[in-house]
């Protein structure tokens, strides 16, 4: 899960998430709007009886607190916490499992602020079904040419790897960027991710006010996804001042054609 608003156990349950999948929690930043809500959920999660550790990635000055939370509320507490702290002020990897990494990638904001980047690892070659019959292909040997080796027979003929396989899946990114003033850098760092999450809180005639709060217009957060090569851009964290998004969304589309905006709820397909 990425941030942890007030509201967001509530809507977790509304959407029928199931609480007890979620193991990492990434926070990126340290502004009440994204964490008032892991406090509830931790208090959840002890009542619920959870076993397994939950692993809680941010700026390191959330250690603080989460001392606090744990010495003055969290006695008996049936599971750990376990506390990931980073500074936001370079790019790094803060994840890392058998299929997938994510990066921590600096913003900029009033106080620090981390972007996170999903990617899948790369797949291995997918083998031709038929070689597999053709040369009595045992488990070892698939692995070996799945890994990208080339086949020896029992008779000493070689078969180019290129013959046995086919081009892997593409591995599919995810990028998340909140609150962020838009920068030109940015851009390089998400160089071509599939899904972009950016933050849109400002319409273009509000553009000083964006800059004066480290936050983003639309056409900012469609720029940077164009610059970017994005596939596709979501936009979200609209101010309450607009009685309607709809012209953010214009003033992106005109920009980065495919653009939506999100709403509680949305469900994307990566
Ligand atoms: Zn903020
Ligand atoms: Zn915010």
């Amino acid at each position: 899960m990425i941030d942890c608003g007030e509201g967001t156990q509530i809507q977790l349950r509304r959407f029928s998430v199931n609480l007890s999948r979620i193991n990492h929690i990434f926070i990126s930043h340290l502004h009440g709007d994204h964490i008032f809500g892991l406090f509830g959920l931790f208090s959840s999660y002890s009542l619920m009886g959870r076993k397994n550790d939950l692993h809680v990635y941010a700026h390191r000055d959330l250690e603080d607190t989460l001392q606090h939370f744990r010495s003055r509320f969290g006695i008996g507490m049936p599971y750990q916490i376990v506390f990931h702290p980073f500074t936001a002020d370079r790019q790094q990897e803060i994840y890392s499992d058998r299929h997938m990494t994510v990066d921590l990638i600096p913003l900029r904001h009033s106080v620090p602020v981390a972007g996170f980047i999903f990617r899948e690892k790369p797949r291995l070659l997918n083998i031709r079904k038929e070689c597999i019959e053709t040369y009595a292909l045992g488990i070892r040997d698939i692995r070996h040419i799945k890994e990208g080796r080339d086949h020896v027979t029992a008779d000493g003929m070689v078969i180019p790897n290129a013959q046995l396989t086919l081009p892997p899946v593409k591995p599919r990114s995810y990028a998340f960027c909140t609150d962020t003033a838009a920068f030109s850098r940015l851009a390089e760092n998400l160089k071509g991710v599939d899904l972009l999450y950016f933050e849109a809180t400002f319409a273009e005639k509000d553009k000083k006010l964006a800059k004066a709060t480290g936050h983003s217009t639309a056409a900012q957060a469609a720029a940077i996804a164009q610059k970017a090569g994005a596939a596709r851009l979501l936009i979200g964290h609209f101010s309450t001042r607009y009685k309607s998004i709809e012209p953010l969304l214009a003033e992106a589309r005109a920009v980065f054609p495919d653009t939506t905006a999100v709403e509680d709820g949305d469900v994307f397909t990566v």
